[in-house]
């Protein structure tokens, strides 16, 4: 089922909980009036999702299934220090995709995710994100790309003093969307992790693996075609692990692209989706 459908079919019921708070109204005013401006973002973001049709366009269109969301050709990445990150890395990942991205600490992975999503830049090569020349991307254009990257990080980053709901709906707000449509996200996204009976629980209240399935509720609530989770089990026991990749599946067979950094030995192996590893800086394809 598409991510749009299931979003469709269980919205009847309003989140108790989805109450603005002041400082987001704020935000939310001056994200109305960007919206309105630009109607690329509108239309990328709109009822839930482009990237759950890119799914469904995927299972009708060849030529679609081929088209590649993320390309890295020739990546050099040398921080400040002189420290050698990535060293020529190209890589291709096509909508639909689900890829593994391995390799021990200090290999390049999170450098690879956070020029992914233009925290860092390249030091030289390419980076095309959704048709889109990173190097060129600045300001208000570079913001709208990452509107449509979903992120999860290994320590979660929630925050503390924000229910369940507050944290997952944050994202939302602060993207000018109106509270009805908040609310017709809110609860079908926490369905989708497990988590509706928990929606006015504070961080501190859940376990570790709780707590990285809100993170991942507040990286597709907007549904965004490309989801990013750096080491999103390095926290996590084996059970929560599998879980957390169980529910990244799901997004991704809705039509959501995932890349998914770990050192995980065991999880990569007892899963069938392609592999790439990343050692001193260096890119090589371990299962197509
Ligand atoms: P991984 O995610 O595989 O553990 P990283 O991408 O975090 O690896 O780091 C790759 C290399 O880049 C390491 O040698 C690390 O010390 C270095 N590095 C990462 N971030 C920075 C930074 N902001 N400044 C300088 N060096 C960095």
């Amino acid at each position: 089922m598409r991510l749009a459908d299931y979003v469709s079919n269980q919205s009847n019921v309003p989140m108790t909980s989805a109450v603005t708070p002041p400082e987001i109204h704020s935000v939310r005013r001056r994200q109305d009036a960007r919206s309105r401006r630009t109607n690329t973002f509108q239309t990328a973001t709109a009822p839930v999702a482009k990237a759950a049709t890119e799914g469904n366009k995927r299972q009708n269109n060849t030529s679609n299934a081929q088209k590649s969301l993320v390309t890295l050709t020739s990546v050099t990445k040398t921080y400040d220090n002189g420290s050698q990150a990535l060293r020529n890395v190209s890589l291709q990942v096509k909508r639909g995709d689900f890829l593994f991205v391995t390799g021990p600490s200090g290999a390049g992975k999170s450098t690879l995710l956070k020029l992914l999503y233009g925290q860092e830049r390249a030091t030289s090569g390419d980076i095309l994100v959704d048709d889109q020349n990173l190097a060129k991307l600045k300001g208000n254009r570079l913001a709208m790309l990452r509107r449509r990257i979903g992120i999860v990080f290994q320590d979660y980053k929630l925050i503390p003093r924000r229910t369940v709901a507050e944290n997952v709906s944050f994202v939302l707000w602060a993207q000018g969307y109106s509270r009805r449509e908040i609310n017709r996200r809110l609860r079908p996204t926490l369905r989708m992790v497990g988590l509706q009976h928990k929606s006015n629980c504070f961080p501190d209240q859940l376990s570790g693996g709780e707590q990285q399935r809100v993170s991942i509720a507040r990286a597709v609530v907007s549904t965004p075609p490309l989801l990013l989770a750096d080491e999103p089990t390095g926290n996590l026991d084996g059970d929560n692990s599998r879980q957390v990749i169980k529910i990244l599946e799901k997004l991704n067979s809705i039509g959501i692209t995932v890349i998914i950094t770990t050192h995980d030995e065991q999880l990569v192996r007892s899963s069938s989706h392609p592999v790439v590893q990343i050692q001193h800086g260096r890119l090589t394809y371990v299962r197509h």
